[in-house]
């Protein structure tokens, strides 16, 4: 059975094609091919020897994800299901808005973390993606589109700091100069909040930006609908988001707005209490309802209320713009992921 060469990092490759007796310099080669030129064979890598074109196709595929379906809300926003090696299937979207264009990855099938409000909650978990899972989801829209995207994030289904590895893999597959070359500086992990996952990630060499989706100051209503948030307190996230600000680059935090649950004044007010003092950005995302899921997104007023009283803190605050959700693109929605079962 044929090995995939894509499971491999740049390193990797170098050892493996060592071990065949070959030059390092062979492993940059075949990883422009793939990344840069969309190669799926190794035959269309004119500057290998066809000898040894021959020998890496008996040896290895080069197998990616495959686009098994696309749905346009318009030229701006497309939702892409993306089929794995195994069958199994993922969500990834991409977005425009002037000049940005952003496709969001998944990092797992389905999530472990079952948050209440989110349609990708709902899904069994399947698996962690592989690095090169992740980012040949920005590779097949790439080609699909004719076009590069300026700005990644890992905020597709799954929770990233539970597959940081392979995030990290992917990371450096997109942002590398002989990879996808997207700018380190235009790519951000979004975390449900897992505390050891941020500690790890401050522990790496990797500059990433980091995005924490914080939706409840009550501890005890994150707990309730956030179950990831029984283990991981709020009191540490923000410890550790004022370090990761301080060392690494400006947290982002995200609220997710829902109706009669989080989007009073009061809830604003403990908002900005709980941010003092940690230069931040907050997003906050008026709820994409969900089909599947009973709640709502807060009237037009109360969106705006909460936002003007946080304009008067310190923080940088925007209200993202929703976008895909006619096609269930938007945050929170991606639940169209199918399970290939034997
Ligand atoms: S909000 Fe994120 S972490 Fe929570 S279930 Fe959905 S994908 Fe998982």
């Amino acid at each position: 059975m044929r090995k995939n060469f894509k499971r491999y990092s740049l390193l990797q490759a170098e050892h493996e094609l060592v071990k065949l007796g070959l030059e390092r310099y062979r492993a940059e080669q075949i990883f422009k091919w793939i990344w840069q030129k969309n190669a799926d064979d190794f035959s269309v890598m004119t500057n290998i020897s066809k000898e040894l074109r021959d020998r890496f196709n008996g040896l290895y595929s080069l197998a990616g994800v495959r686009i098994a379906d696309l749905q346009r809300e318009d030229a701006d926003a497309e939702k892409y299901l993306l089929e794995l090696e195994d069958g199994l299937r993922v969500e990834s979207v991409f977005m425009q808005e002037g000049t940005r264009r952003t496709i969001c990855v998944s990092c797992q099938v389905g999530c472990p973390l079952a948050c209440k409000f989110c349609a990708t909650g709902l899904l069994h978990f399947e698996r962690d993606l592989h690095a090169y899972e992740i980012a040949d989801q920005v590779r097949s829209i790439q080609q699909n589109r004719g076009d590069r995207c300026t700005n990644v994030v890992f905020m597709g289904m799954g929770e990233p700091l539970l597959n940081l590895d392979a995030v990290i893999g992917a990371h450096e597959i997109i942002s590398s100069p002989i990879g996808l070359g997207i700018s380190r500086r235009h790519t951000t992990i979004s975390t449900a909040g897992i505390v050891e996952g941020i500690e790890a990630l401050l522990r790496s060499s990797v500059r990433v930006k980091l995005a924490i989706s914080l939706n409840f100051v009550d501890e005890e209503i994150r707990k309730d609908l956030m179950p990831v948030a029984r283990k991981n307190p709020l009191k540490d996230i923000i410890k550790l988001a004022r370090v990761y600000s301080r060392q690494k680059e400006m947290v982002t935090f995200e609220y997710v707005l829902i109706r009669d649950i989080n989007d009073g004044i009061r809830d604003a007010r403990d908002l900005v209490r709980l941010l003092r003092n940690i230069p931040s950005k907050i997003n906050l995302i008026p709820y994409n309802e969900h089909p599947d899921l009973p709640y709502k997104r807060p009237k037009d007023e109360k969106i705006e209320a909460f936002f003007s009283h946080l304009l008067h803190s310190h923080h940088t605050v925007v209200i993202r713009k929703s976008r895909g959700q006619k096609i269930l693109a938007g945050c929170g929605q991606l639940s169209g992921s199918q399970v290939a079962r034997g």
